[in-house]
């Protein structure tokens, strides 16, 4: 059994003056397989601070070392790839073929930084004003658990490139990752302070670094009901907030769409991650005269994805993380059932053979009304709401009506009419005729309360900047 006792903070790992323990569980067997010692208040003041001595030289160093050190991430994190992937198909069941390209993916968002740093623009001059971008400070980074190193990279690349230092708060519930990037740090020869990891949960390590006053921003990734808690907490020190949350996203299969094509890649969008990804396309919208067409491959298609053991090679759905998101989810198809939608595939209990871990059938409901709950609620696992519609008015009103505005996605024949249809909905990020897909070039994050600001490239380092005006700087 594994213990993880250890913090990374100033350059170095530091044992956890917590003393409450959890357990790590591997999702596909519900086996114990490490502990994770908690961080408390002491653990994250000695981290900000660090991060704080640490912003002095960090803040001043040159584009040039700085993308150096953005390199030296990048390789240390493909040096470890494998075994971050391995780590993440042990403690929350990601299927291993993902989990690959995942850390790869995370190793690249520092590359991706350090091109948006070469290019940007620190410096100029309006007039006789000098405009000066300068790093915001000290940033606090919390994380979620599914792709958790894919996350904690996501946060640290583009504070570093602007010049910030950073104390990171990943999930608890995907500590081993995090040991292992920790370690990837370190070997990075970081200089001291400049990042430090802190172990715990929100509501004391997330809760501190909220309200600490030598923090500058909460860069959050996790669900909207923290995120809300988090603005709230953020509050009394004016912090700076980027909050990358929840979804609820539309899928829109035009009339006009090859059904045989657009439904297999629907259920792709729907069940990544098993579910578990904060883009899935979770609401499916296909017009009322294709539905008995669409329901036929949407069986067809969920039968051909293969369930099982997340380290097998060709599994596409693992296990969900753990027994509260295995509760949640059948609570969700509970009232799935109870609100009348018709089940299409899937349903309640475990999938035969696979009773040993949190493992769930993917289920389909048609006949939902966008005001059911489960086309309402973030379900955080594979339950797909088909709802039927008659015209492309009717579609894209359905699809903006919700909360949530992440992402969306949009399938026909047509580029212009789907083009038009991107034009209108009220989401983050829109994918024309893709799965689940992504550009290092386009900004993540969402509109209305699936979030604040954008990670990704430059737009990721403009968060992390502040905008200084020297009026009369060139007068005499
Ligand atoms: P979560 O909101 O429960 O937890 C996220 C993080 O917040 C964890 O580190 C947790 O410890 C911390 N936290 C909890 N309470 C806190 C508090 N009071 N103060 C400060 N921190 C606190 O989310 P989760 O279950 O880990 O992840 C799933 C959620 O994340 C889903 O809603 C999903 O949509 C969202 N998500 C969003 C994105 C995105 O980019 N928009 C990406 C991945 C996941």
């Amino acid at each position: 059994m594994r213990i993880i006792d250890q913090h990374y903070i100033d350059g170095r790992f530091v044992k956890a003056q917590g003393t409450e323990v959890q357990s790590l569980i591997n999702p596909s067997t519900k086996e114990i397989i490490g502990q994770v010692v908690l961080g408390n208040e002491a653990d994250t003041q000695l981290a900000v601070a660090a991060a704080k001595t640490a912003l002095k030289a960090f803040s001043k160093t040159s584009v040039e070392e700085r993308s150096d050190m953005l390199q030296r991430l990048h390789d240390a994190v493909m040096d470890k790839a494998e075994v971050l992937a391995a780590a993440s198909v042990e403690e929350y069941g990601s299927p291993a073929a993902a989990s690959y390209g995942r850390a790869a993916f995370a190793a690249q968002t520092f590359l991706h930084a350090k091109e948006a740093l070469e290019d940007f623009e620190f410096e100029r001059t309006a007039g006789s004003t000098r405009i000066v971008m300068e790093p915001l400070g000290v940033i606090g980074a919390i994380t979620p658990w599914n792709a958790n190193y894919t996350h904690i990279c996501g946060k640290i690349a583009p504070a570093l490139a602007a010049g910030c230092t950073i104390v990171v708060k990943p999930s608890e519930i995907s500590a081993l990752q995090t040991q292992l990037l920790m370690e990837c740090i370190n070997a990075a020869g970081i200089p001291a302070g400049v990042i430090n990891i802190v172990n715990g949960t929100g509501s004391v390590v997330g809760a501190e670094l909220t309200r600490h006053q030598d923090v500058a921003k909460i860069s959050f990734t996790g669900s909207t009901a923290v995120g809300r808690l988090i603005s709230k907490n953020a509050a009394d020190t004016i912090k700076r907030l980027t909050l990358e949350l929840g979804g609820k996203s539309p899928n829109l299969i035009l009339d006009d769409a090859d059904l045989q094509t657009a439904i297999p890649m629907a259920m792709g969008i729907a069940f990544s991650n098993t579910g578990q990804a904060c883009h899935a396309g979770s609401r499916l919208l296909i017009p009322e005269h294709l539905m008995e067409e669409a329901k036929k491959l949407i069986q067809k298609a969920v039968v051909s994805m293969k369930l099982g053991y997340p380290a097998e090679k060709d599994t596409v759905l693992g296990p969900l993380v753990n027994q509260k998101q295995f509760d949640t989810v059948q609570r969700y198809i509970q009232s799935g059932l109870d609100e009348g939608a018709e089940l299409v595939a899937g349903g309640l209990g475990h999938p035969e053979g696979l009773e040993g871990g949190y493992f769930v059938k993917p289920t389909v409901f048609a006949n939902v009304t966008n005001q059911m709950t489960i086309a309402r609620e973030e379900i955080f696992g594979p339950v797909l709401s088909v709802i039927s519609y008659t015209s492309q008015e009717e579609a894209i009103a359905i699809a903006n009506d919700t909360i949530f505005g992440l992402a969306a996605y949009v399938s026909s024949s047509s580029l212009e009419r789907a083009r038009e249809v991107a034009s209108r909905l009220e989401a983050g990020r829109v994918l024309i005729n893709k799965g689940i897909h992504d550009d290092p070039y386009a900004p993540f994050g969402g509109f209305k309360q699936s979030g604040i600001g954008r990670d990704s490239g430059v737009y990721g380092l403009l968060e992390h900047v502040e905008a200084k005006a020297i009026l009369g700087y060139d007068e005499v």
